[in-house]
């Protein structure tokens, strides 16, 4: 065995004594990914985060669209009260025509009867189209229960069939009375229609108190149009008939006055409808001007009348369709104000949308981000730190590491592999200097060849290498009177003697073999087997070798030199070397006591190895080993 197969043996046994330390986990980079992972407490961090943000976008998000389905009802709900509200005006309208053909000779008028046809057929098609909307698309819930429609319409054709019956009379034999009565029916037909407006503004208010105001705003509005019309038609009876106006006539025209002028102090005086607004602002100032102006002014006039006589300066259809202008700014009032909230509705709703989309916006905006900081945080700190431990743990190993480029890496993760590539530099630089120092420290100086502490080393090691493990033979070598060499020709020649001698010797050796100075003139050889006699056979050639080798000298001359030998088997180990040695060194001091130049062998006193003599055989040599 070389010296240089040893010196692995002894490496591989420090390597995998350092890799054991690692794999039982005391380096601590060596951790493996689990409970105390760093990467893993960031994804668990930036998970509850995620949540987190999942959770509170959600309750937000979920806020902005609860709104947003409140706004767009709100607007739906507002938009069928106006449909309900419009459907009682297109009903109050109808009054007026019925209340012309009442007070006109139908054959003498027959445009009266068109203009009654005309109103009706649009009383029926608003009714019809209330009664065909659907709570949804698809559902079978009216939008207006049939049970509330139903008695409007009966209610209707009942009163039309009065009037019909009435103007079939001639106008003269019209009984005021019955003309009354008629009047009076067609009124019910809204007494009984507020029963759906007030089932729409309750059901409306209990599910959603913030459109309470708006409904009861625009049902005053509705109401201020119906009185409107019902002040005209209290007193429009007489008027057909060119009759007195009856005192029971009066005293209702006069409570309809009152609930008028409540009303209208109620919307003047407040600005619950917001008539800042200047198109409400124009309609309420033109229904100041119109109905309570000229429209009140032309009804006070024919009630003057009918109160002295029967004699009236306007005739039932030029008061109506007079008194009607005056109705149309209150009729305006409640569309523009309907207009508005409905407005308002619309753009609350598209708030309550850009609301709902801003939130949802954000919200992936913000875990976008998150995510995009795990994936940052993975590619540019975890992975290059990653390689950074795997790196710190090659050098650890003293394996060699990939290559990489930190050109994409931060500048603080660059001063990291930096310092790593300086570490590996100054651990090379070391490892280096560690071998040339273990080098000298276990070579002779002047021979080159492995010192006394070295072969020491592997002697009193219980090395694993297999080839030792059988036993070994040791052939111990001293130069004969090499004192009076340098005493003859000097130090000098006495080192040039040692080196020749170390060169014949190494030529005859096996490569295997191990070879040591041992001190001054002194050699040892350690071969592997416990073949003693072939190891007393070596030392003999050796010896023969040397003996018979001139070593030339600076002077010219040349100079023959005799070494005697000890040979030993034995084993290697901390207690078998040094007996090992003492044998060798026994048998060596038998050689030079037999006379020097002659190979000697443990356990063996028998002089039969002289000098001259050949080598013994085998069987004595077991023997005496
Ligand atoms: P013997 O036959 O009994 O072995 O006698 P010897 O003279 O060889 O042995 P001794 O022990 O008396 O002398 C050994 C000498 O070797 C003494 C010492 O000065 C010399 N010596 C030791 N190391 C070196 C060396 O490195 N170079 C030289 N030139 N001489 C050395
Ligand atoms: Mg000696
Ligand atoms: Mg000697």
């Amino acid at each position: 065995m070389s010296i240089a197969q040893m010196m692995k043996d002894l490496d591989a046994g420090l390597k995998q004594t350092g890799q054991d330390f690692l794999h039982q986990g005391k380096i601590p980079g060596n951790t493996r990914p689990g409970n105390h992972s760093l990467r893993r407490k960031l994804f668990i961090g930036l998970s509850i985060a995620i949540v987190c943000t999942s959770v509170l976008a959600a309750n937000v998000i979920l806020r902005s669209y609860d709104d947003y389905k409140l706004a767009r009802k709100n607007l739906r709900e507002i938009e069928t009260y106006r449909l309900i509200l419009d459907v009682a005006n297109v009903l109050s309208a109808e009054r007026g025509p019925s209340n012309s053909v009442l007070g006109a000779d139908i054959l003498a008028d027959s445009a009266l009867q068109a203009n009654l046809s005309e109103f009706r057929t649009r009383s029926d098609a608003a009714l019809d189209r209330l009664s065909s909307l659907y709570r949804d698309a698809s559902g079978p819930h009216p939008l207006v229960p049939a049970i509330l429609l139903n008695p409007v319409r009966q209610q209707l054709a009942f009163a039309r069939s009065q009037v019909d019956s009435l103007t079939a009379i001639p106008r003269g034999m019209r009984p005021l009375e019955d003309v009354q009565s008629v009047i009076e029916s067609m009124f019910k037909v809204i007494d009984i229609f507020q029963a759906v407006i007030r089932w729409k503004v309750a059901t409306l208010s209990s599910s959603n108190p913030g459109l309470a105001a708006a409904l009861q705003t625009g049902q005053m509005l509705g109401d201020l149009r119906e009185y409107g019309g019902r002040l005209a038609s209290q007193i429009m009876a007489p008027i057909a008939v060119n009759q007195k106006i009856p005192l029971s006539n009066l005293v209702d025209n006069n409570r309809t006055r009152g609930r008028l002028e409540q009303i209208w102090q109620l919307i003047g005086g407040g600005d619950s409808i917001g008539y800042r607004d200047p198109l409400l602002a124009s309609a309420l100032h033109e229904a100041d001007r119109l109905f309570f102006g000229d429209g009140l002014r032309m009804t006070d006039a024919l009630i003057a009348q009918g109160r002295l006589s029967g004699n009236y300066t306007m005739s039932a259809a030029d008061y109506t369709s007079n008194y009607v202008r005056t109705l149309v700014p209150l009729e305006r009032l409640r569309t523009t104000y309907l207009d508005i909230t409905i407005k308002q509705l619309a753009a609350d709703q598209n708030r309550a949308l850009v609301k709902l989309s801003s939130a949802i916006a954000v919200t992936t905006i913000i875990l976008a981000i998150l995510i995009g900081l795990v994936l940052v945080a993975q590619k540019y700190i975890f992975g290059p730190l990653l390689v950074a431990r795997d790196e710190v743990i090659s050098l650890a190993e003293d394996r060699p590491t990939a290559a990489r480029s930190t050109r994409r890496y931060a500048s603080e993760l660059k001063s990291l592999f930096d310092a790593i590539d300086i570490l590996r530099n100054n651990l090379a630089e070391r490892a280096s200097l560690t071998r040339q120092l273990k080098h000298q420290a276990e070579t002779d100086g002047l021979t080159g060849l492995m010192n006394r502490r070295a072969l020491d080393l592997i002697g009193e090691s219980q090395t694993s290498n297999q080839v030792m493990a059988n036993g070994v033979c040791l052939i111990l070598m001293d130069i004969d009177h090499f004192k009076a060499i340098n005493d003859t020709h000097g130090h000098l020649v006495g080192d040039q003697v040692l080196n020749e001698t170390v060169c014949v010797v190494r030529n005859m050796l096996r490569s295997d073999d191990i070879f040591a100075r041992y001190g001054g003139e002194e050699f040892i050889l350690m071969i592997s087997g416990n073949d003693l006699a072939a190891s007393v056979a070596t030392a003999k050639r050796i010896r023969r070798t040397l003996e018979a080798h001139p070593i030339p000298l600076p002077d010219g001359g040349t100079l023959n030199i005799t070494s005697s030998f000890g040979v030993a088997s034995g084993h290697l180990g901390r207690h078998a070397w040094p007996r090992l040695l003492e044998a060798a060194d026994k048998a060596l001091y038998r050689a030079k006591a037999d006379g020097r130049n002659c190979v000697r062998f443990a356990a063996s006193d028998e002089p039969a190895f002289a000098p001259d003599q050949d080598q013994p055989a085998p069987g004595r040599l077991a023997a005496a080993g």
